[in-house]
């Protein structure tokens, strides 16, 4: 038996199910290097994804076997050469993929090569049509505990044929924020077995807080396939419910992507499309460089800049004062994320967007406007997390943070707001009442109720 493994985002040995019987027969891993991810994806996300594929490339080969890198245009010379009795590969959601796919499947059956789709991305299965809401679909999937199926051990030897098929170099990309994420499989397991052990108990309690480490950090490697989502939902079933439904989500957000492709860069909820948003370069410069004079905004653009990763809260946080104080499209929100996360996922950063824009499945209503002062105080109460990030305001006071009218006179390093709280909120109110029209305006709270 030869059979041919398609790697794409499953960049491990451990649990994964393209290596089901790899011991036995000839079995042949490739990737594929598609120009259009090349030109799509950001550096520091490319960057995490090609030292991951290098390492796995090493230990492919320290166990006997090879992985061949060819450029995807001449995938069907290299299924000429490989002659495989069987290939395997794992569904993916995003649109682009998809096509990918459907080329591939065709190429395939018209040379009669069997092959099977497998499911490593996603917890559940891509139902016929989506749930209407999040709290239905999670209780379908994840509320009963159904015993999972035993990990994949890695293999402990591999038969790769030598073949004379057309390669192509790992691009050699390296970027600052991406070199301070771990690069290998094991330094993954590694840190998220110190999670478990210490944090995970208590994430529900420390989840939404920025300056501490009481989150997983593991989303770039979920987006690289560097860990196994069926393991983290093993090992954190029963321990935390909050974390789980956090997988969850993640679910829930790429089956939407699979069945709304149009929502790459189109609103869910029809009745968004058309919003009148403010084509300002201007602002949204001041946004995306970290420099709008709110503390918390800033602090969190800033450490997407140097990190690539930006904590959940504060993601929450600069998306609602880009769409909603700054009255910014989210699809530019969308991205300059996208290019800069280093965790940069179509389908978790389109839902996410559109979520915190109100304009998502589930969403915020449009009038639950986040206050990034009050966000602040609550979830950053010592602020450490500005200082961390601002460093103009390493010295300045709480009292002083607070007072955002005084802060640009106390520290003139820092720039005044661009719009403050008040002045952005209100003002996005009566851009929504104009577009949503009558039937919005009984719902529209104009005192703080929904001010979160
Ligand atoms: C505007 C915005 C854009 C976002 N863009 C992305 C993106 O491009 N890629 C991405 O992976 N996540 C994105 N998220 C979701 C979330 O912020 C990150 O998954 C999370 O912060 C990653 O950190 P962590 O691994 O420590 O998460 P943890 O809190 O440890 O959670 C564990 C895992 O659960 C999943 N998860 C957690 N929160 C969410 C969520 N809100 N939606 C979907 N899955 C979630 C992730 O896979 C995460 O790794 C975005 C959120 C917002 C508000």
């Amino acid at each position: 038996m030869r059979r041919v493994a398609i790697f794409r985002r499953e960049l491990r040995l451990t649990d994964n199910p393209l290596l089901e019987d790899a011991e036995q027969g000839e079995w042949i891993p490739v990737f594929f290097l598609d120009e259009y991810n090349q030109q799509e994806h950001g550096d520091n996300l490319r960057a995490l994804f090609f030292y991951a594929l290098r390492h796995l490339q090493r230990r492919i080969e320290s166990s006997g076997g090879k992985l061949y890198v060819v450029p995807l245009e001449q995938q069907e010379q290299f299924f000429d050469i490989a002659c495989p009795d069987e290939v395997l590969f794992c569904e993916d959601v995003e649109p682009h993929s998809r096509e990918r796919d459907s080329v591939l499947r065709s190429l395939l059956q018209r040379r009669g090569i069997r092959y099977r789709v497998l499911q490593d991305s996603l917890l559940s299965p891509i139902p016929e049509s989506t749930y209407p809401s999040f709290t239905q679909f999670y209780k379908k999937h994840f509320t009963l505990h159904v015993e999972p199926e035993p990990p994949i051990p890695a293999p402990s030897y591999l038969r790769t044929p030598e073949l004379d098929v057309p390669t192509a170099a790992i691009p050699a990309v390296d970027t600052e924020p991406a070199g301070q994420w771990y690069a290998t499989e094991e330094e993954v397991q590694a840190k998220w077995q110190r999670f478990v052990a210490t944090t995970l108990p208590r994430y529900q309690s420390l989840r939404n807080l920025p300056a501490v480490e009481g989150v997983s950090r593991m989303s770039p490697y979920i987006r690289c396939g560097m860990i196994s989502l069926r393991q983290m939902l093993r090992e954190a079933w029963g321990v935390s419910e909050q974390f789980v439904k956090e997988l969850a989500w993640r679910d829930f957000y790429s089956h939407l992507l699979h069945h709304y492709p149009e929502t790459v860069n189109m609103e869910l909820r029809p009745e968004w499309r058309g919003f009148p948003w403010r084509h300002d370069e201007e602002r949204f410069e001041r946004w995306a460089k970290g420099q709008t004079g709110i503390p918390l905004v800033d602090a969190g653009m800033r450490q997407l800049l140097r990190e690539g990763w930006m904590h959940n809260r504060t993601r929450m946080v600069v998306a609602s004062y880009l769409t909603k104080h700054l009255l910014i499209d989210w699809r530019w929100g969308e991205r300059w994320f996208y290019l800069h996360l280093v965790d940069a996922d179509l389908a978790q950063n389109v839902g996410n967007w559109q979520w915190a824009t109100g304009c998502g499945a589930d969403a915020l209503p449009y009038f639950r406007i986040f206050n990034p002062m009050l966000q602040a105080q609550k979830f950053d109460p010592n602020a450490e997390y500005i200082r961390r990030y601002v460093p103009e305001l390493r010295r300045a006071t709480g009292e002083q943070l607070n007072d955002l009218q005084n802060l640009h006179h106390a520290f003139p390093e820092y720039p005044p707001p661009i719009v403050t709280p008040e002045e952005g909120r209100k003002r996005f109110l009566q851009a929504a009442q104009r577009f949503f029209g009558e039937s919005a305006q009984e719902k529209l709270p104009f005192d703080h109720e929904y001010e979160a």
